[in-house]
C-alpha cells in the first residue's frame, strides 16, 4: 500500500495524483478467488511457534527464546500475499500449569483451538515425539478443527526418514493430518508450508489492511524486545516473574522517548537486574533500544525502571493491570 504526504494530496496545485485515501478504504475488496482465515500455531513449548511466526509474516513481531514460555499473550501475525490473507495465532506453549500465569497461558491456547479455522500443529524434529505431544493431539482431537502438523527444526534431524521422524509422521496417520516439514530457523520449506496452509483455507475477505503485520500495537512490541532482552540476559529465577509495562512514548521528528517499568516480584531479583553498578541494566537497555531502533525504523532514547510489585503472578487481577489479557 503507498504511502501519501497529507498536505501534498490535500493541495490541488501540487498536481499529485495519489487519491484521497480514507479509513475505511484502507482494506480493500478481495478479488475473486481470494483466501482468507485464521490459522492458531499451537505446541509445546520451545518448538519454535514465534519464530516461525515472525519468519512467516517477514519482522520480528513475537519474541523467541531459548527458555521455556516467552509467549504470554496471543499475539496475532498477519501474512498478506496477492491470493491470500493469513492471520497467524501464536499461544503460549501448552504444558501443565503451575501458577495462575501459567493456568491462564494454557486457557488462553484452547480457546485460540476453538475459534480459528485451521491449526498449525508444529513440534520439535530435532526429537522424538513425547508424552507433551501426544496430550495436545488429544485436545486438537476433541476440537473437530482441521490440524497440519508441521515438523520444525529439520536442519536438525539426522536423516529424512530416521525413527525420530517417523514417530511424528505416525501421530499424524493416526489422526488423519497432512504434515509439512521445514526449519524456521533456515527458511527450508516455508514455502511449501505456505501453499498447504493456503490450500486449506476458504475463500474470504481481507480482515486487516494488507500492509499490517500484527493486531498488536507497538507499545506492546516495544515490551516484548524488552523483556526478550532480559529473558536472553538472566536465568532461572528472574525471566519467568518479569513484567514490562510502557509508561510512555514520545514522539519527535528525530528521536522517539520511551519510558518503561520492569515489574519484578522480589527484592533480589531487583537486585540481578541491576546489576554491579547497574552494568546490567545498562546491557539490557542498549541491546533493547537496539532492537526497538530497527521496529520503528528512527533513533530512540529508552529509559528503564526497576519496581518490585511481590506475586503479581498469582493476582489475576494484577495480570490484567500489567496488560496479560485473561480471557474467559
Ligand atoms: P516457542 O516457545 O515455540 O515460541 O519457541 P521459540 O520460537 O521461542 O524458539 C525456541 C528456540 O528454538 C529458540 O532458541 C529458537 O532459535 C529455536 N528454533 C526455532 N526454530 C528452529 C529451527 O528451525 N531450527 C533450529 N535449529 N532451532 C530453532
Ligand atoms: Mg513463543
Amino acid at each position: 500500500m503507498s504511502t501519501f504526504d497529507a498536505n501534498d494530496s490535500n493541495d490541488p496545485s501540487s498536481g499529485s495524483s495519489i487519491p484521497f485515501v480514507t479509513l475505511g478504504s484502507l482494506i480493500p475488496a478481495a478479488p475473486a478467488g481470494f483466501k482468507s482465515g485464521f490459522i492458531a500455531i499451537i505446541g509445546r513449548p520451545n518448538v519454535g511457534k514465534s519464530t516461525l511466526m515472525n519468519r512467516l509474516v517477514g519482522q520480528k513481531i513475537a519474541i523467541t527464546s531459548p527458555v521455556a514460555q516467552t509467549t504470554r499473550n496471543r499475539l496475532q501475525g498477519i501474512l498478506t500475499l496477492p491470493t491470500a490473507q493469513i492471520i497467524f495465532v501464536d499461544t503460549p506453549g501448552i504444558h501443565k500449569p503451575q501458577h495462575e500465569l501459567g493456568v491462564v497461558l494454557v486457557r488462553n491456547a484452547q480457546n485460540a483451538i476453538g475459534s480459528v479455522d485451521l491449526v498449525l500443529f508444529v513440534v520439535d524434529g530435532s526429537v522424538p515425539a513425547g508424552g507433551g505431544d501426544r496430550y495436545i493431539a488429544n485436545l486438537l482431537n476433541q476440537a473437530s478443527v482441521p490440524v497440519v502438523l508441521g515438523i520444525n527444526k529439520i536442519d536438525q534431524q539426522p536423516t529424512e526418514t530416521s525413527e525420530l521422524d517417523q514417530s511424528y509422521q505416525q501421530l499424524a496417520a493416526v489422526h488423519g493430518w497432512t504434515v509439512a516439514k521445514f526449519s524456521a530457523l533456515t527458511g527450508d520449506g516455508l514455502e511449501e508450508l505456505q501453499t498447504c496452509l493456503i490450500d486449506r483455507l476458504e475463500a474470504g475477505p481481507y480482515y486487516y489492511p494488507p500492509d499490517l503485520i500484527t493486531d498488536q500495537p507497538e507499545r506492546f512490541i516495544i515490551g516484548e524486545l524488552i523483556r526478550e532482552q532480559i529473558l536472553a540476559l538472566t536465568r532461572e529465577e528472574v525471566p519467568h516473574s518479569v513484567a514490562v509495562i510502557i509508561d510512555r512514548v514520545e514522539e519527535d521528528p528525530e528521536i522517539t522517548r520511551i519510558l518503561a517499568t520492569i515489574y519484578v516480584e522480589r527484592d533480589s531479583q531487583k537486585g540481578i537486574l541491576i546489576g554491579k553498578q547497574g552494568s546490567m541494566m545498562r546491557t539490557i537497555g542498549t541491546n533493547a533500544r537496539q532492537q526497538i531502533q530497527k521496529l520503528l525504523m528512527g533513533k530512540v532514547y529508552l529509559e528503564l525502571f526497576v519496581k518490585v510489585q511481590p506475586k503479581w503472578r498469582q493476582s489475576r487481577l494484577q495480570l490484567s493491570e500489567l496488560g496479560y489479557r485473561v480471557e474467559e
